[in-house]
Formats: structure tokens, C-alpha cells, sequence
């Protein structure tokens, strides 16, 4: 042991450490286990508490329960070969219980008279004595009274890999290895991040311990509070490499990149902001600073604005963009669909129509000649802001572009930015969400971008309700979609699916697709629009200006479709998530919602912020296809109980985990291993702060002391975030 321990290092093969061997060493490969380093760094999953002891008069029937005693009686019966029935007896001052072990025969040679136990199970009253049916047991000498069972580590396992054998294993490999690491985390940092943790209400009994404390106790813990302290400090460990990483990274775009300062002036202000025909809110007013602020550096703004759907984020961006030309240069504002893209060119038409501003739209519809003029215009700098979709924009030349919009971009990670540059000069860069992203999430996937949140409505808002739909209303509530017309209203109807036969999406060339409508199933399909719509004009609204407006259709159809619903000419809009980014129409207020349990909560939100465009109070309801009703679904229980986009958010990530909900995997973090952004948010704060502050003081990490901390960022992030000028 001695010897194999003098040998080991964290990269010595699994298979080497004593016990392992090189089949079981195949095995726990299947974990990512290969060295006796990651042995020792596979934390447990999770722990088990034994229950404290009790005395026989606490017991409750099926309540788990552990109980320190003697053994006084013990019995094996034999019926017949291969089978037999152990029983005991444990007795303690309070009183004894019977405990039993079928087909064990050798419990009787391990449960022999006199011997102390702890017996951990499932009591049972039987007559009038508790049993234990095969409780754990736990041989106790007379030395370790113990009155507290020790926690008990669980790890991930794999096929033919038992958790005893890893509680043993992991053991040796702290044995061999604990004494020789190196400490990443000096005590002062230890002490500072202690401190940090407390003053945010972390109850920590003592500091942050040291690599080898913190192993040893993670993996034995004597006590929760021991537990809590090792877990704490890998978290903010783990949660520390990243940060600094992510700092780094930070730092060094704002030093490697270039761009043009595009500075403001109080008179410039004033001349964009008198051309908005409404007061702005504080959040926009701050939005609006902070954005200036931005963009008057050297380096380029890297901004994610984000608000719910109707917050006013478009006016902000159109702030940005007069700022740019006010400072003669260009800017480009990037829809995801053609639709947006037009409707975002319409509205920069109307607010600048008595100015000196030339817009260019560049979109699928275009002839190649109408596209080349557009292209031409832009490299000379006779168009000063270009609108279109993101896959058309690739590419096209400016004379100089000062600014980047980004609209409605939920996805997008750390390493992605546009390639747009002109001169070698990078523009600046604003990103806007409908899907707010919990502040959680800001900080590590979207770890080298500022946020900036609209969380105030525009005022004069109406307000949505939202009712889950039992099948059987579906008749009433068409009753009240009718009255709603009556009264001069206009109402969606949405459902997942273009047909139930239908082919896939025909998309012009270099196009996004406008939704993102499911693949068709072959079953019977309610939920297609088609259907819907037939039925709707056919038989529920055969008096009503009835029409069908999804991604299959030709763009100049879509757009004719949605003019003419915006112009009060289309009563019911029957459509797919065709309309869930963006689509203003102030005079829509009801929302119907068919095979509601398809959509994801973002979607849904984004779908019911249609209908709160107006000062009219809005209705969304949802109905659910197939047996289930709407009720039954945690996510449209979660979209019924609240109205804000960022609950939803949150709770969003809850039930379907932060990779669904942002594709973080396609962000280029690796994940994370102990840390839980949700959970460990506080220490998340912490270790963000503390980065920062290292990085600012020392933008390498050069210090001696940071040396096995440097490594550690660099060995995890430094291939994924460039940072090779840091090593
Ligand atoms: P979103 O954040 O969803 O992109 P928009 O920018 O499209 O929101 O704004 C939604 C609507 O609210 C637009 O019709 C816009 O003109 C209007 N609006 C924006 N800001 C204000 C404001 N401060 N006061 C009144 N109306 C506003
Ligand atoms: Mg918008």
C-alpha cells in the first residue's frame, strides 16, 4: 500500500490503484474516470444521511429510522436448503426490536449475542413489537459510542461498478494523493471569499478550508457543516476559473479589438429623443445612457438588452443606430425573418420620413438587380442604415460601420459574433432578447457581455389574462372570442402544426426559417392550422373575416397577410409561431392557444406578448390536444400563474435545465462539474466579483501565488475562450 501510494499521481490509470484492476478500471472509464486524479475528483453526487438514532418509543410505522442497541436473542431457521429466516433481538434502555434477514445464513455469524449495531431501516410494527425487515447494520465497538451515523458519499455509478467499491476506491486514491496537491486558493483569497459568502448570508462555521481538508471532507464528510464548507469552496473554486476566464477574455477584447468612438452630446440626444412620439420610461432613459457610455470607447460595446415582448426594446436600438449616424457612420440592424425585418424598416421609415437618414432594406424578396444597388449604396456610405435578415447580411460591405443590431437573438454564446468588419475596424454590438436570461445564466454563458434589462413597461399598458382551457369550454370561450370581435377586437389563433400532411418549409435561399413549426406527424392532427382554420371559417366564424397565415407561404403572402390584419382587414388571424417575435398589432387582444402543450414556455410568452400590444386588456387561452388537459402540464401551470417574462425564465431553466433553455452547449463552456448556476447563484456573485477584481490587478495572473490557479483556468478554458495571449 505504502509502496503504491509512493508511486501514484493524479495521472497515474485507474486501474493502478490497488483493487481496481483492468476490467473494472474499463468500467469506470464509462464515468470519464481514468486517472486516479479524476477518481479523486469525482465528487458524489449526493449523500446519504443515516436517521439520527431513536428510542423504540419514537418509532413510527414506515418512517426510516436507525436505533443503537445489543443484540440479546438471535435465531436461524432453516426450512429448507437455501432457505432460511435470521432473527434477532436489539435491545437499548428504551426498549427492544425484532430484526429479520431472509436467505441470509450469515448474518448469524456476524450478529452474534452481546454485539453493538446500529440498525438503519424501515420499522414496522408486527403484534406488538417494531421489526426491521434486512436493515442496514452497522458494527459498533465499545470505543465509538457513536450517538451520530457518519454521511455516507453517493457516487455515479456505471454497470459492475457497486457504490461501496467507489466509497472504497475514491478513499485510496485521497489516501495516495490528498497530501501531494497543490493549493490553487491561497488562504487570504479563502479568507476574502469566506467573508464575501458570509456577508451575503451564507452560514459558514468556519473559513473556506484548505484543498486537502476540503478533499478529505467532501468525500467523508464528519458533518454537515464540514460538508457545506468543502462543497462551498470547489463551487467557488470551479465557479472562480470560470469567472476568471471569462474576465480575461473580457479584458482582452476590450484591449485587442478597435472601434470607433461614437460619442454623444446633450444636443444629439435631444435630437433623436424629440423624434419618439411618447415619453420614454426610466428603464429606456438608462438604457439609452449606458448604451452611449458603450459606444463612446475605442473598444466595442458588447451589449445584451433585454425585456420582455412590448418593453420598448426597438427604440432603444433606434437610438443606438441615430447615434451612429450622428456620428457619420453606419449601422445595421439584423431581424431574424423577413417579416421583422420589413416591419422594423417600416417603422425607421416612419420616425426618420423628415429626415436626412437613407434606410436600405435587403431582404429574399429582392431582384438581384435591386440587391446589387442596395449592396453598392452601402459600401459606398450613400444608405446610412441597413436593415435585413441576418443570413443576408453576411458578407455585404460597408464604407464604415459603426454599429451592429442584433434582434431578437436568443441563442448566441460567447464566442459567437457576427463576422461584420469594415476597415479592421469592429462595430459596436447590441443584442436584443424577448427571453430574458436569469441574471445566473447572464453571468456565465453570457459571461463577456453587458446587460442591460427593460423591466418597466411603456405606460398606458393593457394587462393579459391567461386561462387554462378544459376541453369541454372550448364552446364558451369561442362564444367570448366572438363577443371580443363584436366589440372591434381581433384575435390569433395559434396552433403548432402547418397540416397534418403537409412538407417541409420552402425557404428562399440564405433565409432563416420564419418559425420553427414541428414536424409533421403522421396521425390524426387537430392541432394543424389547416384543420383549425377550415373549422373556424366553415362552421364557428363563417360571418367573420377568417385567414391562415403560416411559414409555407411566400414572404409577399406573409407580408400581405400581416398588412392586412395590421389594417383591421383580417378579423382572425389563424397562424403558426409565424407571429411569435415582434408582430405589433395594438387592436389584437385574444389569443387562442390549440395543442398548447407543444410549445415551450419562452414560445408562449412570446406568443401571449401579441396580445398585449394595445391599451386593451388582453386574453390568452390554451387548450391542450390529446387526453391530457391543460391543467396537467407543470409548464402551462407555471405560464397561467404569472405575467413576467423573467419568473418564467427562471422557472423555465427549473424544468427543463439551463443547456435546453439557452443552448448552452453550443456556447463552448465546458459544463460545470459541482457548481449549480441556479442553486450556487450567491457564490456565483462572489466568485464574479473577486475575478474581476484579480484580473484587474493582475491581467495574467503572472503572481506567484495564482500559479496553480492560472493553470487551472487556462488547462479549462484557455483553448475554448482564445486565450493564448494569457499563457
Ligand atoms: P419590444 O421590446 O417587444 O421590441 P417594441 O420596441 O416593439 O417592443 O415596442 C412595443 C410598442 O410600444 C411599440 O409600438 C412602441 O412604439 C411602443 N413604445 C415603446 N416605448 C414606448 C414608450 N416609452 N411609451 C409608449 N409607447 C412606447
Ligand atoms: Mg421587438
Amino acid at each position: 500500500m505504502t509502496d503504491a501510494s509512493a508511486q501514484t499521481s493524479l495521472s497515474t490509470p485507474v486501474q493502478y490503484l490497488p483493487g481496481v484492476g483492468p476490467t473494472r478500471g474499463n468500467r469506470l472509464k464509462k464515468l470519464g474516470l481514468r486517472t486516479v486524479g479524476d477518481l479523486l475528483f469525482c465528487f458524489p453526487r449526493d449523500y446519504e444521511f443515516p436517521a439520527p438514532p431513536k428510542s423504540v418509543d419514537q418509532l413510527r410505522d414506515g418512517e426510516p429510522a436507525s436505533l443503537v442497541g445489543t443484540i440479546t436473542d438471535a435465531e436461524l431457521v432453516s426450512r429448507s436448503p437455501g432457505k432460511s429466516i435470521f432473527g434477532a433481538v436489539v435491545e437499548n434502555e428504551s426498549g427492544a426490536v425484532r430484526i429479520v434477514f431472509f436467505n441470509q445464513p450469515f448474518r448469524a455469524e456476524q450478529l452474534v449475542f452481546d454485539r453493538r449495531v446500529m440498525i438503519s431501516g424501515q420499522p414496522k410494527l408486527n403484534g406488538l413489537r417494531w421489526e426491521f425487515v434486512h436493515p442496514k447494520v452497522t458494527f459498533l465497538d465499545e470505543q465509538s459510542e457513536i450517538d451520530r451515523p457518519e454521511i455516507l458519499p453517493i457516487y455515479p455509478l456505471t454497470e459492475g461498478v457497486k457504490q461501496h467499491e467507489m466509497r472504497a476506491w475514491v478513499t485510496a486514491a485521497a489516501d495516495a494523493l490528498v497530501d501531494s496537491l497543490s493549493e490553487a486558493l491561497p488562504e487570504t483569497l479563502r479568507q476574502e471569499a469566506t467573508e464575501a459568502l458570509r456577508a451575503g448570508g451564507m452560514n459558514l462555521r468556519s473559513p473556506l478550508p484548505d484543498v486537502q481538508t476540503a478533499l478529505r471532507a467532501i468525500h467523508r464528510p464528519e458533518d454537515r457543516d464540514a460538508l457545506l464548507g468543502a462543497r462551498t469552496r470547489f463551487v467557488f473554486q470551479e465557479l472562480l476559473v470560470m469567472q476568471l476566464a471569462l474576465a480575461m477574455r473580457r479584458r482582452q477584447l476590450t484591449t485587442s479589438l478597435q472601434s470607433s468612438p461614437l460619442t454623444s452630446s446633450a444636443l444629439l440626444d435631444a435630437r433623436i429623443t424629440n423624434r419618439f412620439p411618447f415619453e420614454l420610461t426610466g428603464d429606456q432613459r438608462a438604457a439609452m445612457r449606458e448604451i452611449a457610455g458603450d459606444m463612446g470607447r475605442q473598444f466595442p460595446m458588447n451589449r445584451l438588452l433585454q425585456g420582455d415582448v412590448g418593453s420598448g426594446k426597438t427604440v432603444v436600438a433606434i437610438y443606438a443606430m441615430m447615434l451612429a449616424v450622428g456620428n457619420s457612420h453606419q449601422a445595421v440592424l439584423m431581424a431574424p425573418t423577413e417579416v421583422l425585418a420589413r416591419q422594423h424598416y417600416q417603422t425607421l421609415c416612419r420616425m426618420l420620413a423628415d429626415s436626412r437618414v437613407r434606410i436600405g432594406l435587403i431582404c429574399g424578396s429582392l431582384t438581384a438587380g435591386q440587391r446589387r444597388d442596395v449592396m453598392a449604396k452601402t459600401a459606398s456610405g450613400e444608405l446610412d442604415l441597413l436593415v435585413g435578415t441576418q443570413a443576408l447580411l453576411h458578407g455585404i460591405e460597408f464604407k464604415s460601420l459603426g454599429l451592429c443590431v442584433i434582434d431578437e437573438q436568443h441563442k448566441f454564446g460567447v464566442r459567437q459574433r457576427v463576422a461584420l468588419r469594415s476597415g479592421g475596424i469592429d462595430p459596436h454590438y447590441l443584442v436584443m432578447s424577448a427571453t430574458p436570461i436569469p441574471r445566473s445564466v447572464a453571468m456565465t454563458v453570457f459571461g463577456d457581455v453587458e446587460l442591460t434589462t427593460l423591466r418597466e413597461k411603456p405606460p398606458g399598458r393593457g394587462s393579459v389574462k391567461t386561462y387554462l382551457g378544459r376541453p369541454e369550454w372550448q364552446r364558451r370561450w369561442w362564444d367570448f372570442v366572438r363577443q371580443q370581435l363584436n366589440e372591434g377586437r381581433q384575435g390569433f389563433v395559434v396552433a403548432p402544426r402547418v397540416s397534418a400532411s403537409g412538407a417541409n418549409t420552402q425557404q428562399g435561399p440564405g433565409e432563416l426559417p420564419d418559425d420553427a413549426e414541428t414536424e409533421l406527424s403522421s396521425e390524426e392532427d387537430v392541432s394543424s392550422v389547416e384543420a383549425v382554420f377550415r373549422q373556424l371559417q366553415r362552421e364557428t366564424f363563417p360571418d367573420r373575416r377568417v385567414a391562415l397565415l403560416h411559414g409555407q407561404l411566400g414572404n409577399e403572402e406573409k407580408i400581405r397577410l400581416m398588412n392586412e390584419f395590421a389594417e383591421g382587414e383580417i378579423d382572425l388571424l389563424v397562424t403558426t409561431t409565424v407571429i411569435e417575435v415582434g408582430i405589433d398589432v395594438p387592436n389584437a387582444t385574444v389569443m387562442t392557444i390549440l395543442g398548447a402543450q407543444q410549445f415551450g414556455l419562452a414560445q408562449l410568452h412570446q406568443l401571449r406578448g401579441r396580445v398585449s400590444r394595445g391599451t386593451h386588456t388582453g386574453h390568452v387561452c390554451v387548450f391542450t390536444d390529446g387526453q391530457q388537459p391543460p391543467q396537467e402540464y407543470e409548464r402551462l401551470q407555471v405560464f397561467e400563474s404569472t405575467d413576467d417574462g423573467f419568473e418564467l425564465a427562471e422557472a423555465d431553466f427549473r424544468l427543463r435545465g439551463p443547456g435546453d433553455v439557452l443552448g448552452a452547449r453550443q456556447s463552448g463552456l465546458p459544463p460545470l462539474r459541482i457548481a449549480n448556476v441556479i442553486e450556487d447563484l450567491d457564490i456565483l456573485h462572489v466568485a464574479r466579483q473577486i475575478a474581476q477584481r484579480l484580473i484587474d490587478e493582475d491581467p495574467n495572473l503572472d503572481d506567484a501565488q495564482w500559479t496553480a490557479l492560472k493553470a487551472q483556468v487556462l488547462r479549462r478554458y484557455g483553448k475554448r475562450l482564445d486565450l493564448g495571449d494569457a499563457a
